[in-house]
């Protein structure tokens, strides 16, 4: 299941961080991880409880931010946002686009 390497991951990620502030406990981590990320969020969700335990990230409330998905026209500049990919610009039906939000996964802010 790619969300068990995804989870652990972020673990590592936060592990590491918290181990630059002296600390082997987080009490929150932040992540943002958009639609277009290729994430089941349930399945992350999951993979974490199971790893979570006995890892600095043991008693950590997990906040899961999900940004839409939008993209840019390259060839009006229109940008819009979508829930399913539609393939082509609403504007000027340019198929010529680029995705400028939604596929983020990453690490955006940890309490220790
Ligand atoms: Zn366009």
């Amino acid at each position: 299941m790619h969300e068990l390497t995804v989870a652990e991951n972020i673990i590592n990620i936060v592990a590491t961080e918290a181990g630059k502030a002296g600390s082997d406990m987080v009490s929150e981590v932040c992540l943002e991880i958009g639609l277009l990320a290729g994430i089941e969020y349930e399945a992350l969700d999951f993979a974490l409880e199971v790893l979570a335990p006995g890892t600095v990230m043991d008693s950590a409330a997990i906040t899961i931010e999900k940004p839409g998905a939008a993209a840019k026209c390259n060839n009006c500049g229109c940008e819009f946002s979508f829930e399913t990919f539609m393939g082509s610009c609403p504007d000027c039906g340019s198929a010529d686009l680029a995705i400028v939000r939604g596929n983020e996964l990453r690490v955006k802010s940890i309490t220790i």
